[in-house]
Parts: C-alpha cells; sequence; structure tokens
C-alpha cells in the first residue's frame, strides 16, 4: 500500500468505509440465470494508486501527494461509461498516521476483464503527440512527411509519436472520435490518465501486446480520466473507448 500500483493495495484509513457500487442494472456478462447484479452492493477494485515521487507531474491538490483510482467491477451500460470509477486525492502522511485497512471486500460478482491483476508500475517519461486531437488540416497537411518517416524508419507517425497504453497525461488513446468532457465551470477538461487493455508501439514488443494487468476491458478498450485543473475540488469524468 506504500507503492503506486495498478490493481494493487491502497492506502486506505481503517475507520473509512470501502466504496461499495449499488448501481441499479450493473451486470456480469454470462452471468446465469441473470446478468444483473444485485441489489446488494458490490465492491469496487483498486485500479491505479499513484505517489507524488514517482508521478510529481499529477495535478495533485494542495495538500494531497496519493492519487487512487478504484471502479466497480461490472459493466454499467448507460450508453457511454461501462464502468464507474472514483477518484482519492490524500495526504500519505496524514493517512498513514492514522490506522490503515489491511485488507478489502471481495466483490461477490465481477467482470474478470475489468479486475486488474496487482502490478508494481515504474513510470517512464517520453514526449507524446496527439494522434486523433491534431488540429483541423494538421494531419493532411503533414502527410508527405508522415510518408517519408515511415518510409525511411518502417514506423509510421502513430507507431513513434503517439502511445495508447496506461499512461499519466499526454493524450488519450481514442478509438472512437475524440470526446472530451466538459467541466462545470465551462472549461475542457484535462486528460489525467487512461488504463488500456493494450500496450502497442516502440514502448513495447509486440503490437496489442495484452498489457501487465491482464484486463481485456471489453475487446481491447481502454478508460480514460478526465479532471479540472483549474477547479480546486478536481470535478473528474471519464470515457470509455472501444
Ligand atoms: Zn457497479
Ligand atoms: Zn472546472
Amino acid at each position: 500500500m506504500r507503492d503506486s500500483s495498478v490493481g494493487g493495495p491502497l492506502l486506505w484509513p481503517a475507520d473509512e468505509p470501502w466504496p461499495m457500487c449499488g448501481a441499479e442494472g450493473h451486470y456480469e456478462p454470462l452471468r446465469r440465470p441473470t446478468e444483473v447484479v444485485g441489489p446488494e452492493p458490490v465492491a469496487m477494485v483498486p485500479v491505479v494508486q499513484l505517489y507524488a515521487r514517482d508521478v510529481p507531474e499529477l495535478p495533485f491538490p494542495a495538500g494531497t501527494d496519493v492519487l487512487q483510482v478504484v471502479w466497480c467491477p461490472l459493466l454499467h451500460d448507460d450508453g457511454v461509461n461501462v464502468v464507474s470509477p472514483r477518484l482519492y486525492w490524500r495526504d500519505e502522511r496524514a493517512v498513514g498516521a492514522g490506522a490503515l485497512r489491511s485488507d478489502r471486500p471481495e466483490p461477490y460478482a465481477a467482470d474478470e476483464d475489468f479486475v486488474p491483476r496487482p502490478c508494481m508500475v515504474t513510470p517512464t517519461r517520453a514526449v507524446e503527440y496527439p494522434n486523433r486531437d491534431l488540429p483541423e488540416g494538421l494531419g493532411e497537411a503533414l502527410t508527405d512527411r508522415f510518408d517519408e518517416v515511415e518510409r525511411r524508419f518502417g514506423v509510421s507517425y502513430f507507431e513513434a509519436a503517439t502511445t495508447i497504453q496506461s499512461k499519466v497525461g499526454g493524450y488519450p488513446g481514442w478509438t472512437q472520435a475524440p470526446d472530451w468532457p466538459m467541466c462545470r465551470c465551462g472549461r475542457r477538461m484535462a486528460h489525467l490518465l487512461s488504463v488500456t487493455a493494450t500496450e502497442t508501439g516502440p514502448w513495447h514488443g509486440d503490437d496489442d501486446a495484452p498489457a501487465g494487468h491482464g484486463m481485456d476491458m471489453g475487446d481491447l478498450g481502454g478508460v480514460y480520466l478526465f479532471v479540472c485543473t483549474a477547479c480546486p475540488d478536481r470535478p473528474f469524468a471519464h470515457r470509455y473507448d472501444c
């Protein structure tokens, strides 16, 4: 719990209830006799924990240095959202000074596609350029250069300059058309982090290799989290893309 991780144990106060999801109609595919789970709430699962010492670039609200993401391991079929993440920004010292939760409730139903295998993380910084978020017309204007790069070096612009993998910052690896959420303050939210099923391109060996966390996320999908860095309470939104 004192390490950054994907799917690992979280630094969690003993007296704080573990997050549960009681969404009506959330379901587990192939579950019989019914896919729908409930009405008893389902324990959420740890997805990401990042400490400021590993990723100082995260937009930590004042007085916090840990970001935690959990989500419900069932599907939520409201058309776009699929998963239901929650974010927690914490102060390691303040939480660590009190009693810590040593275990967590296991969900009594879960779609394995959305339950990460616990992994340590060793973040690597990379410069990323936009793909589908390129300003309008720029992609076409640069087509000849992209073609030349591909001829000379054997990699496409897409492979060399963008990443589709779990990451902090950069650009969402949109499969569908970009769909940036807006904050209630009127600003476009910033991409906080992505959790994706694949690790492709030069950052990883094989194309479409399964990521270390082992989640298929509904046919090589991804979940992108966004926050407003202007509003102090860091409103967030997410997009599921596949
Ligand atoms: Zn749920
Ligand atoms: Zn805002």
